[in-house]
């Protein structure tokens, strides 16, 4: 009976915010081989309209005595599930234009309660469509905190590595522009 009662009761619906106009879940899949034996799984499940994502991560350590090299505590299992925003996550919220490419942002920033969240940064593309891999991104725009506090912005052209980059534009459009003209420089160049 209790195979009867784990298929039907104890599993818990996903539900959207009210009012939201297109429900439809994007949902994925994760599963990564860490360092040292550590393996992560995760399922997110992403509503592109209301902006509500629920993820699942594991983080599940090796069945084998620790390796005394390293840290016992990066080698524990745990989970996560979570309710959240795309505005946390980044994935799932519509592109940017800037410059004639596309901004993807990332997740958001921590920041004091009270202010605006802001994405660490964008995968940037040359076409609308979302990247589903390295090889889908033709820049990368990073902002950080500069010397005074304020904020800076980095932009590199290609991915992982950059095939060249910038740093200390004072701007987001800013580093659009860079990687813009930059890729024009290397497709026109003889
Ligand atoms: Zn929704």
């Amino acid at each position: 009976m209790s195979n009867l009662r784990h298929a039907y009761f104890n599993w818990c619906p996903v539900g959207h915010l009210p009012g939201c106009r297109r429900p439809a879940w994007d949902v994925q899949t994760l599963r990564l081989e860490r360092p040292g034996g550590m393996s992560e799984l995760g399922m997110r499940a992403v509503c592109w309209s209301c902006g509500t994502v629920h993820d699942l991560t594991a983080h599940i350590a090796p069945d084998t005595d620790p390796n005394p090299d390293v840290d016992v505590n990066e080698m524990r299992s745990e989970a996560h599930l979570r309710l959240t925003a795309t505005w946390v996550t980044g994935y799932g919220q519509p592109a940017l234009r800037s410059a004639g490419l596309w901004l993807h942002p990332g997740p958001a920033v921590l920041r004091r309660i009270g202010t605006p969240p802001d994405p660490v940064g964008y995968l940037v593309t040359t076409t609308p469509a979302v990247p589903r891999t390295a090889t889908d991104v033709a820049g990368v725009i990073t902002r950080r905190r500069g010397p005074r506090g304020g904020v800076v912005w980095s932009a590199g052209v290609g991915y992982d590595p950059p095939t060249a980059t910038r740093h200390g534009l004072p701007s987001r459009t800013a580093g659009a522009r860079w990687i813009a003209a930059t890729i024009t420089a290397q497709t026109t160049r003889p």
